[in-house]
This record gives structure tokens, C-alpha cells and sequence, in this order.
């Protein structure tokens, strides 16, 4: 395919690593384009009888380390090329882990604000029955992503079942409880992204301090990371949507936000309890771009791909960026960051917590048998932990920015996989002997 716009930029992080000795010709080659991308139309019939058709696609960036791994993004902007470059991403997130797992993405253009909930289901089964053939517990294993949440996973994974005539559970994952869906999963992404920050911090020397947050994006993973940040001490001052932001200087409890947001659907303090004492709290309303512009110590980006780019980079003022997001810094932007000491830890590590436990996931259902969400944490825990203090220590041993050293301990290890099978210089008769 054509590399363009979001997948080219994403792609561009490959270019430090071009003259590392550790990775093959041929595998700098076979990871410069997916190896295969679906493009399907589904029919949907809607609520008053009418028919729409949607566009949808299924990426396959790479599976030398094993099947395809990624969710399903339900939106009205999305792209081949997003989901071509979300599919990048996930092949490097689940190597810099070390998962069984290469990377995909799926996607359908759709505001699924505009669907009923009849409509979403059948939207849902339909992108599955279009897309059988490439699917499956050994192929390529969805999960959700923007939009798409436990209860389409669910109506996926029972699609995809009638048409097997079999449980399949391990096809998808972020299933609902009862379907095979694993405990932790829900806040595993922000529970991820906060270890791999506590440990950051711990080795900056700044464990015991409270550290001042700012988060963009309070959807499911900004929610739970800003939830669990707030009960480690973290002080999370800001918080934004897609509507706008709300800062207090004293910090806010986002439980409390998230719980005033579902009733109210917008953004405000929300009633704050001290004791048997419960009062509205009052909050100052900022535009998006201000709170990206706050002076904080950590900024957290956890909405979508482009926020930070070279138009809005010079607003940054937090010396520590977190990526929960996939792809929230353009690759001009990163480099600015970067230019001026600003730590920016790397989606592809940040935001791995989703598809390690969506990985115990796909265990349980191989297996059978079910874990407690205190093994699920521990098991989360044990391997972010690991790999995080392996990016963070070849940042040192390396002397390069987190990203660089994290794409490289990803891409060594499917360099490594694909030289397994032999390589121009082996099948040219060096045998490295
Ligand atoms: P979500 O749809 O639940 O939440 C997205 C949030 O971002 C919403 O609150 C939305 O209002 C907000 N938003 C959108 N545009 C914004 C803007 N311009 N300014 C401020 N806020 C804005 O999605 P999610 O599952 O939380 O995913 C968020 C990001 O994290 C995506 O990039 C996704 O790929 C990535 N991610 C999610 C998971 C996961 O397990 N949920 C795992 C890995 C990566």
C-alpha cells in the first residue's frame, strides 16, 4: 500500500534504528509496510428501514512473533492510514513487552453517537461476518479501542461463534464477564501506564513527592489511570474531554468527576466527600489547548493520535510527558520535545497494561480456567515491570531518549524472529559460520 499521512509519520521512528548492526536488512524491509490490509463495506440496515453502508478495515502490520493483536476503533475520522499505523504500533507495543502477539488494528468510519443501540449491534456482527476469514484465535485476535467497549466484544465474540459453530473465545478479547472476558482488563491500560510512571519517577529520585498531573482525555484509560494516580498521591489538577477542561490547583478527585460526568455528560467538579461531609467543589473551565499548556509536572495524553504537533509543540511546559494514548506527539514534535529534555515515555510501553492482560485473557481462554483479578494484576505487574526497567536502562546504557531505546528492544526482538527463518546473507551462503 501507499504509506502516507499518519502511517508515514509513525514509520519515521524507525530511522534511528537504521544503522543498528542488530537489525537485518531484511527485516528493516519487511517492516516498512503492513503485510496486509482489508478493506470491507458493510451494510447496515437501519432502525427506520433504510439502508447505509459503512467502510471498514482490518490491518495486519506483522505476525512473525505470533497472531495479530488490536483493537477495533469505532469513529468518523478513521483512516486506512490510521488504522495501517495504529497497526505499526501495536506490533512494536507487543514486542517491547514481549508477548506471543504480533500487531493489527481494526476500524470502521462511523460515528456511532449517530446509531442506536440495535444499529451498533448490527453494525458490529456485520464488520465480523465480513472479515471471518482473517480472524481467529491463531490469526488475528480484535479488542476494543476508541469507542468500542466490552458489550460490542461481546456481540463480536458471539457473531464470530455462531458462525464457527463453536465457542471461539480466545478470537477476541475485552470480552464482557461470563463470555470469557478476564477481570482487570477495564483498567488495566491505566494501571499499566501508572506503574510504568511510578517506576520513571522512583528513578528520577522523585518517589515522595506529589507530583502535579495533567490529563487529556477522560475516557476509559485517562479515567482509570487519573483514578488510581489520584489514590498513589499523584495530584491531578487538570482534566479535559473532547467538550473542554476543568483545572483546580488543589487537585480534583476524578472518581468524583467521572461519577457527575455520567449523569451530567459534561465536565465539572463534581461532590467531593470528606468524612460524612460532601460538597460541590468549584473548578476553573480551560480550553483544550490550555491544558495542554498547563504548568504541571507530568502531562498525561490520553485521547488520540496528533495532539501534540509542531503547531502547539512550543506550548508544552511539563518536563515529563506520558503517551496513553497511541501516537499523541507527531514525530516533528517529538523531536522538539526531545530537543529540549522533555522525558517523553512512549506509548508503546505506557499504554501496554490493555494488551498484556488482554494477552491473560486469551491464556484464560485457551486454558479454561479463570484467574482472580489480584493474579491478574500481579501477572501485569511482574512483566510491565520487567520490560519497563529494561527500556529505561538501555536509555541510560544507549544514552537515547526513551522512545528510541524502546523501538529498539522491540524491533531487535522481531529482527530476531524474522532472522530465525534465514536472511539475505544466509541464503547468500554466509551461514555465520
Ligand atoms: P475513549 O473513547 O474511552 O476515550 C477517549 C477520550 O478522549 C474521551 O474522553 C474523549 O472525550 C477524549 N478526547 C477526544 N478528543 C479530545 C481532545 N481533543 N481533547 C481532550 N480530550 C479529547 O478511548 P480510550 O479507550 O480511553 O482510548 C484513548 C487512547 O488510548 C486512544 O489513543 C487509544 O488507542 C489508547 N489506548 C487505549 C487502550 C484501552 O485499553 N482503552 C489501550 C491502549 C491504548
Amino acid at each position: 500500500m501507499a504509506i502516507n499521512g499518519l502511517l508515514a509519520d509513525a514509520l519515521a521512528n524507525l530511522k534511528p534504528l537504521m544503522d543498528d548492526e542488530r537489525i537485518s536488512e531484511d527485516a528493516r524491509r519487511r517492516l516498512s509496510q503492513p503485510n496486509r490490509v482489508v478493506e470491507v463495506e458493510i451494510p447496515l440496515r437501519m432502525d427506520n428501514g433504510s439502508l447505509k453502508v459503512f467502510t471498514g478495515w482490518r490491518s495486519l502490520y506483522d505476525n512473525t512473533r505470533g497472531p495479530g493483536k488490536g483493537g477495533i476503533r469505532y469513529h468518523p475520522s478513521v483512516t486506512v492510514d490510521e488504522v495501517a499505523a495504529l497497526s505499526f504500533w501495536m506490533t512494536v507495543k507487543c514486542a517491547v513487552v514481549d508477548l506471543p502477539f504480533g500487531g493489527a488494528k481494526g476500524g470502521i468510519c462511523v460515528d456511532p453517537k449517530q446509531l442506536s443501540r440495535l444499529e451498533l449491534e448490527r453494525l458490529s456482527r456485520g464488520y465480523i461476518r465480513a472479515l471471518l476469514d482473517v480472524l481467529g484465535p491463531d490469526r488475528d485476535i480484535p479488542a476494543p479501542d476508541v469507542n468500542t467497549n466490552e458489550t460490542i466484544m461481546g456481540w463480536m465474540a458471539d457473531e464470530y461463534r455462531q458462525a464457527a459453530g463453536r465457542h471461539q473465545r480466545a478470537v477476541i478479547t475485552g470480552k464482557p464477564p461470563g463470555h470469557g472476558g478476564s477481570l482487570g482488563r477495564t483498567a488495566a491500560t491505566g494501571r499499566g501506564a501508572l506503574q510504568v510512571l511510578d517506576i520513571w519517577e522512583r528513578r528520577q529520585g522523585r518517589a515522595d513527592q506529589r507530583p502535579r498531573v495533567a490529563v487529556q482525555g477522560f475516557g476509559n484509560a485517562g479515567f482509570h489511570f487519573a483514578r488510581l494516580a489520584h489514590d498513589a498521591g499523584y495530584r491531578v489538577v487538570a482534566i479535559s474531554d473532547s467538550r473542554g477542561a476543568i483545572h483546580r490547583d488543589d487537585g480534583l478527585d476524578p472518581l468524583a468527576i467521572w461519577d457527575r460526568k455520567r449523569e451530567s455528560m459534561h465536565l465539572s467538579g463534581g461532590v467531593y466527600c470528606q468524612d460524612s461531609v460532601c460538597a460541590e467543589v468549584e473548578v476553573d473551565q480551560l480550553t483544550n489547548d490550555e491544558l495542554l499548556a498547563l504548568d504541571v509536572d507530568i502531562l498525561v495524553l490520553a485521547a488520540l493520535e496528533n495532539a501534540v504537533t509542531e503547531k502547539n509543540v512550543d506550548s508544552i511546559r511539563a518536563p515529563t510527558v506520558l503517551e496513553i494514548a497511541n501516537g499523541p506527539i507527531n514525530h516533528a514534535a517529538d523531536r522538539m520535545l526531545t530537543a529540549r529534555g522533555v522525558d517523553v515515555i512512549p506509548d508503546v510501553l505506557a499504554n501496554s497494561g490493555g494488551v498484556i492482560v488482554s494477552h491473560l485473557e486469551w491464556v484464560q481462554n485457551r486454558m479454561g480456567d479463570y484467574w482472580s483479578e489480584k493474579e491478574i494484576d500481579r501477572r501485569l505487574a511482574e512483566r510491565l515491570g520487567e520490560q519497563a526497567d529494561l527500556v529505561f536502562e538501555r536509555a541510560v546504557t544507549e544514552n537515547e531518549p526513551l522512545r528510541s531505546a524502546a523501538y529498539r528492544q522491540g524491533i531487535e526482538r522481531i529482527a530476531i524472529a524474522m532472522d530465525g527463518l534465514g536472511t539475505e546473507r544466509y541464503f547468500c551462503g554466509d551461514t555465520g559460520a
